[in-house]
């Protein structure tokens, strides 16, 4: 590998996402295998503007990967979006001796390397750290696959008390624009309805699926619904309807908010994060510079970062079908 990178700065920016941690880790730990220097940067973009650096090797980096949130801190810049602000971001950067950078977060935060990298040629390499997995070029991004765990363990604790009590649970899950969270969670814990963003299942289907499901002798029901449901009503007014409708529901809203963000991560995303740390760090090294790591078909593979911020999987519509069957 004829490589010209010295110091890799990395950072995590946006959302945190269960995994981060893991990914700081693998990024660190990759440069000490390789004999390059790490800096993390703290704040995201805001700690590139102020200079917030740590110089970090293998050891600085014990005892995370089974860790939430992010040891980095994250942030969103404001200042960053601004020339003024990027061109003090650099100037730190070159002070510092840094020659690539590794930005975990989301699409935001790859919008930001890639105007980064145009005004000033630093090579950066995107980590998706997310958990709506909304993101293009990798199956799965950082915290999904815990995130999923989490709403699924919820439901389940849900549906003790919902059954006890013959009642229906609306549960609102995270996925502003993506169900993803919704319709896996929704069909691995067995909920009668699933609401997402991609897909206007209309007010009348619900109730006579409803009514349908209370027919047939179910003593409880969940209907897990996205936060940006198609139908445009809150879970709240989403209950009210029904209550109005089906006036012999007793009906209760749970909204799992950050819960979902928070927490160990699960095995699958720990081995992810250490696989896109490797890829990131190397492909610096292999003076690649604009892409995105991440997963596809079990493969880790390198998408240009404008791709990954542009394109869009569609929803999986088999799954809405599976769903459909399940519910029975
Ligand atoms: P999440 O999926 O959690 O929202 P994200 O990475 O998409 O994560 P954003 O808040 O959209 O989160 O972006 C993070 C940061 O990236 C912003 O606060 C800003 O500093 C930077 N950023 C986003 N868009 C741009 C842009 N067009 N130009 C420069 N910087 C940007």
């Amino acid at each position: 590998m004829n490589n010209t990178i010295k110091k890799v700065g990395v950072l995590t920016s946006g959302g945190d996402s269960p995994g981060m941690n893991a990914a700081i880790r693998s990024v660190v730990r990759t440069c000490a295998y390789h004999n390059i220097e790490c800096v993390g940067i703290y704040r995201g973009y805001q700690g590139m503007i102020e200079g917030d650096f740590k110089e970090m090797g293998p050891r600085s980096v014990n005892n995370i990967i089974n860790k939430g949130g992010t040891i980095l801190k994250s942030a969103r810049s404001k200042e960053f979006m601004s020339a003024e602000g990027r061109k003090k971001a650099f100037e730190h950067l070159k002070k510092e001796g840094i020659d690539g950078v590794v930005v975990i977060g989301g699409d935001g935060s790859f919008t930001g390397a890639l105007v980064f990298n145009k005004e000033f040629g630093m090579p950066v390499m995107g980590i998706p750290g997310t958990i709506d997995n909304d993101i293009f070029g990798t199956s799965h991004t950082l915290g999904y696959d815990t995130a999923l765990n989490t709403v699924v363990e919820c439901i389940d604790k849900i549906r003790d008390t919902a059954s006890s009590h013959n009642r229906l649970f609306f549960v609102e899950v995270m996925g502003r624009d993506a169900g993803h969270i919704a319709l896996n969670a929704g069909i691995g814990a067995g909920a009668e309805e699933i609401l997402i963003p991609e897909e206007d299942l209309g007010l009348d289907r619900l109730l006579e699926s409803l009514e349908k499901s209370r027919n047939s002798g179910k003593s409880s029901s969940i209907v897990v619904v996205a936060e940006g449901d198609k139908m445009g009503k809150s879970v709240f007014e989403l209950k009210d309807y029904i209550e109005e409708h089906l006036p012999e529901y007793d009906i209760r809203v749970s909204v799992l908010g950050h819960m979902q963000r928070g927490g160990a991560p699960s095995c699958f995303d720990r081995v992810l994060a250490s696989r896109l740390g490797v890829k990131a760090v190397e492909s610096l090294m292999e003076g690649k510079s604009n892409y995105m790591v991440g997963l596809i078909q079990d493969e880790v593979t390198l998408t240009p970062l404008e791709q990954a911020i542009k394109g869009h999987y569609p929803i999986d519509t088999e799954l809405l079908r599976v769903s459909d069957i399940m519910s029975t």
